[in-house]
């Protein structure tokens, strides 16, 4: 199964069936022991689907159970559809609302909101001669890996004078740090936060390449010992940081738009320009759905209502319009904020900053 999820979600986004019938199911499930949610969903969605749809569905949630059956974590997030031989799921370590959606491509939202939310993050705890490397998503540590070295100890004992003994010392200091530096540039994260008591850690940015360097995005002073807080604090770290981000989003599509500059706002000049891949950053409103229709063959989206599509004349499916937006923007690799700012529901509930114009 997938070990990143924004390869995942953009995988996805790029899956729909082309004939706009609803043989995707989308399973959110926060306890997979707990089936009053998931029989309840199951029965309702036999009532209304007919023909070769309702036998789609029965087959799909047949591989499901399949699925759930399987030694997998409690919490889990499952798309499949019988009919295109497809099925994927991923454990989710945060808490997720239940759902279960039929449609005609993959329900990607809740996914999307859960990357922007509990962005993944490398921490390292460094001192002279001990680092553990802790590689962080959906707020839960997935991998970890430790470094020690025999570090002789500050006060020298027999034989060779103090001045060489700190040379020796710090010469076996540097090593260990390299060492350390090396099996941080192995992990792929954007994001690194790195911690230890006093000035090891210091030194130990300065050894780093620029382009490891400006991955950081913060530096915390921490007893070595001090392991689980400093976990807790980093995660809390990075929600406030994503917190402001997507404050500072808002406010720049805002002036962007006062200029006439690099902007979009509202669900139709926003899907029109992540359609023609003009853009960067996609912000949605947290809550908010938009009814709409979507044509998959022609990969046309609109507002409203229409049966049929007014191109080719095919069936169309409903949706919301700003999942539709989202899985675009995720097939283009814009970035996603995420946001409940009062100031997005005035713009239309979507914006988006671009690349061009
Ligand atoms: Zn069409």
């Amino acid at each position: 199964m997938p070990e990143n999820l924004s390869e995942f979600i953009r995988e996805l986004s790029e899956i729909y069936d082309p004939d706009s019938n609803d043989n995707y199911i989308s399973l959110y499930l926060y306890k997979k022991t707990d089936r009053k949610f998931i029989n309840r969903r199951i029965r309702t969605c036999r009532s209304i689907l007919k023909g070769d749809l309702l036998k789609n569905f029965n087959d799909t949630i047949e591989d499901i159970e399949v699925t759930l059956k399987k030694n997998i974590s409690d919490n889990v997030a499952i798309f499949a559809s019988h009919k295109h031989n497809f099925l994927r799921y991923l454990p989710m370590s945060v808490q997720i609302k239940n759902l279960l959606i039929v449609d005609s491509s993959p329900y990607i939202r809740p996914l999307a909101r859960i990357q922007d939310e509990w962005e993944s993050f490398t921490l390292l705890l460094v001192s002279s001669n001990y680092a553990k490397i802790f590689s962080v998503s959906m707020g839960k540590v997935n991998d970890t890996k430790k470094l020690s070295a025999d570090i002789m100890n500050k006060h020298k004992k027999g034989g060779c004078s103090q001045a060489r003994f700190n040379r020796l010392r710090k010469g076996a200091i540097n090593a260990f740090l390299s060492e350390v530096a090396e099996a941080l540039q192995d992990r792929v994260d954007d994001r690194i936060i790195i911690a230890g008591p006093g000035t090891p850690k210091i030194h130990f940015i300065d050894m780093l390449p620029k382009e490891t360097k400006d991955k950081i995005i913060d530096i915390v002073d921490i007893s070595i010992d001090d392991e689980k807080k400093l976990l807790k604090e980093s995660v809390h770290l990075i929600s406030e940081r994503e917190q402001r981000e997507s404050h500072k989003a808002v406010q720049h599509l805002k002036e962007e738009i006062l200029k006439d500059g690099l902007a979009v706002y509202g669900p139709k000049e926003t899907l029109n320009a992540v359609k023609n891949g003009q853009v960067e950053l996609l912000l949605i409103e947290k809550d908010y759905k938009f009814h709409g229709w979507i044509c998959e063959n022609c990969q046309v989206v609109g507002e409203g209502t229409k049966k049929l599509c007014p191109y080719c004349g095919k069936k169309t499916s409903e949706v919301d319009v700003l999942e539709e937006i989202l899985e675009f923007a995720e097939r283009t690799d814009a970035e996603i904020e995420f946001t409940d700012d009062e100031e997005i529901a005035d713009l239309g509930h979507v914006g988006a900053i671009l690349r061009f114009k």
